[in-house]
């Protein structure tokens, strides 16, 4: 019954005990990943109505913050690796020294790093910057966000995403984006209810409707994707606001 008891009959027990302690640390990293995700989200939709009313300083300030949680994120991954490693080795003599040693080599190897490698190649930070540049540049190319940072394959892919985010239509109705989801394999978006009909159609699973995208496509790995909403209405109001003109002559 009691663990104290069990632990210091056995060491068998102890190190079950720890094993599981170690789990449970684990998982817990994995559940502030969760949270660092979904409060990177709800920051981008303020950031993007701070940037609407030409408020760019605390704009700058959540960027600052976006950039700190990215640096924590980078610690919890470093610890996740170790930790899940320590699990393994627990009856080795090393285990504590292997791990100080790659804590430290992994925390100075990142703090060495870029801006251009920390924050430039983090798809959340990307992601966040281009909604924040879409908002007064819609169509435009965003420039570099570092100094220095390179072309070639990168800015291809930039490119293409850039090309991907201009078009507020559901890949599969052709029609404006409602209840947009985003999947989390291929970051293609969908009109929640088309997708949808679209898998059952297919008898649950199938290959992404978007032309040369050969992901599978699975309801689970769907999700609402705010920013794109909040980006399909604002579009669909500039659209509006330079339209009301001539929107009755328009006859398709
Ligand atoms: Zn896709």
């Amino acid at each position: 019954m009691s663990q104290a008891y069990s632990q210091s009959q056995s060491g068998m027990g102890s190190q079950l005990q720890l094993q599981n302690r170690l789990q449970g640390l684990r998982n817990s990293i994995q559940n502030i990943q969760e949270i660092a995700d979904d409060t990177t989200r709800a920051c981008t939709i303020a950031a993007l109505d701070l940037e609407e009313i030409g408020e760019s300083e605390k704009v700058s300030e959540i960027d600052s913050s976006l950039r700190a949680l990215i640096d924590a994120q980078h610690r919890l991954e470093v610890e996740r690796a170790l930790v899940t490693r320590l699990a393994t080795q627990l009856d080795s003599e090393t285990a504590e020294k292997e791990y100080m040693t790659g804590w430290q080599k992994n925390i100075s190897k990142y703090e060495k790093m870029s801006e251009a490698s920390k924050y430039g190649k983090n798809d959340m930070y990307r992601e966040f910057r281009q909604q924040i540049w879409d908002v007064k540049h819609e169509g435009e190319p965003m420039p570099n966000l570092f100094e220095g940072e390179q072309g070639g394959d990168d800015s291809d892919e930039d490119l293409v995403i850039a090309g991907a985010r201009v078009n507020y239509r559901c890949p599969v109705t052709a029609t404006w984006l409602t209840d947009p989801v985003t999947s989390k394999v291929c970051k293609h978006s969908f009109s929640r209810e088309a997708i949808l009909d679209y898998i059952r159609g297919h008898g649950g699973k199938c290959a992404c409707p978007v032309d040369g995208c050969s992901n599978r496509i699975r309801p689970q790995d769907l999700y609402a994707d705010k920013v794109l909403e909040r980006n399909v209405s604002r579009h669909l109001r500039q659209l509006e606001s330079e339209e009301t003109a001539a929107q009755y002559t328009m006859v398709q």
